[in-house]
């Protein structure tokens, strides 16, 4: 249940980046006719991976894993498009398939999967590089608020094709990439891209290639004219001329960002999830029914209530965990296990003269003991979506 909060959180996060580059959100059809892929001879091209369905006149469908021909031909459509709206830049979240050989139990690798998936058009190669650019860097910029230390590497275009193609990688032992990445300047590969035994650094020549393995959560790809050129993509130049686009490709990994962050963040005890993106940031505890400090009850209600007053940026997310019917002890390995950033037991302490609540940072594991300016001080500093 928790896992769709988050999930809806993490794409406010992606709407946000990627509308702060110029990005427009869309809805492309899941169900695509197969024409358009046997125009872009992707229809033989992607093999066993398509998922492949005939409607009941026999004529073939495929449910899409990506969407370049589809977002092609929509821009191929517009007839007035003019190089003063480039650079066009379109995405979506939407679900993909995709038929895995060895689908793994979980997010990490399915057949089914959401997906961040970004078109851009731009009118000369040189504008649609500065597009790649932007991208990348909006994509550093989110990993970077949700807390994940990503690499970009040099990668390999598959079968989306291009010339230009750089992955994310989030560095993890079960990860299924192997990575080459020097030590002393910032380049970083895919095993693919360089030859096995390559290692010494091509960027600064002085540093030393070490292999790690790493999760992919997000590609991108210069396209140039591939797509564009086959499906008529244009828009009308200085010159009022009909000039085919240049594009880009950029796809996240929704569901496997998400999967990959729990694995590399949790313990054996709690889940961790990037705090931003926690379905909610503060847990309060009253103690339990019939206990010897039951009356603080009526100040763990009191709590939330004042943290909501003072940290208008909170509101929505404390819950007051009110089944007092369990111990604190049960109730806290619960909010392990959902992985609230910050868990707040109200107890004994909170009785004394000077009242104190025993405060829990899961994401550090610490624990400390705060008054309630204290605790509304710590609490300001923690950024929500
Ligand atoms: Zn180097």
């Amino acid at each position: 249940m928790y896992e769709t909060v988050v999930l809806n959180q993490q794409v406010r996060v992606i709407d946000q980046e990627m509308q702060g580059i110029g990005g427009q959100k869309l809805d492309m059809p899941s169900l695509c006719s197969a024409d358009l892929w046997k125009t872009s001879e992707r229809w033989d091209l992607m093999g066993k991976e398509l998922f492949r369905l005939k409607d009941r006149h026999n004529a073939d469908y495929c449910l899409g894993p990506t969407h370049e021909e589809a977002v092609t031909t929509l821009v191929a459509h517009q007839a007035t498009l003019s190089y003063r709206q480039l650079p066009l830049l379109l995405y979506q979240v939407t679900r993909k398939f995709r038929d895995e050989p060895k689908p793994r139990f979980g997010l990490l690798r399915g057949r089914e999967f959401y997906m961040k998936d970004m078109y851009s058009f731009d009118m000369s190669e040189e504008a649609a590089h500065k597009t790649y650019e932007s991208v990348c860097q909006a994509y550093t910029r989110l990993f970077a608020r949700l807390g994940l230390r990503c690499v970009q590497v040099q990668a390999d275009t598959g079968n989306i094709g291009g010339t230009l193609s750089h992955e994310f990688q989030l560095p993890a032992d079960i990860g299924e990439d192997r990575l080459l990445v020097c030590g002393t300047c910032s380049f970083a590969a895919n095993v693919e891209t360089l030859s096995p035994d390559k290692t010494d650094c091509p960027q600064c020549s002085t540093g030393t290639l070490v292999e790690s393995k790493g999760i992919e959560v997000g590609h991108t790809f210069y396209l140039g004219r591939k797509y564009s050129n086959i499906f008529k993509a244009t828009f009308s130049n200085h010159q009022n001329k009909p000039t085919v686009a240049e594009m880009g490709c950029y796809g996240l990994g929704v569901t496997r960002i998400l999967a990959a962050a729990i694995e590399v963040m949790s313990t054996e005890e709690a889940i961790r999830w990037p705090g931003l993106i926690a379905p909610y940031q503060v847990c309060v505890l009253p103690p339990k029914k019939g206990s010897k400090v039951e009356e603080a009850a009526v100040l763990a209600e009191d709590l939330v209530h004042t943290l909501g007053q003072f940290l208008p940026h909170l509101r929505g997310e404390v819950v007051l965990d009110d089944r007092t019917q369990m111990t604190i002890g049960k109730r806290l390995r619960d909010a392990g296990r959902l992985g609230y950033p910050y868990v707040v037991v109200v107890g004994q302490t909170a009785l004394e003269e000077m009242p104190k609540f025993e405060v829990i940072c899961q994401q550090t594991g610490e624990t400390v003991f705060l008054s309630k300016d204290g605790l509304i001080d710590l609490l300001r500093t923690v950024e929500t979506v």
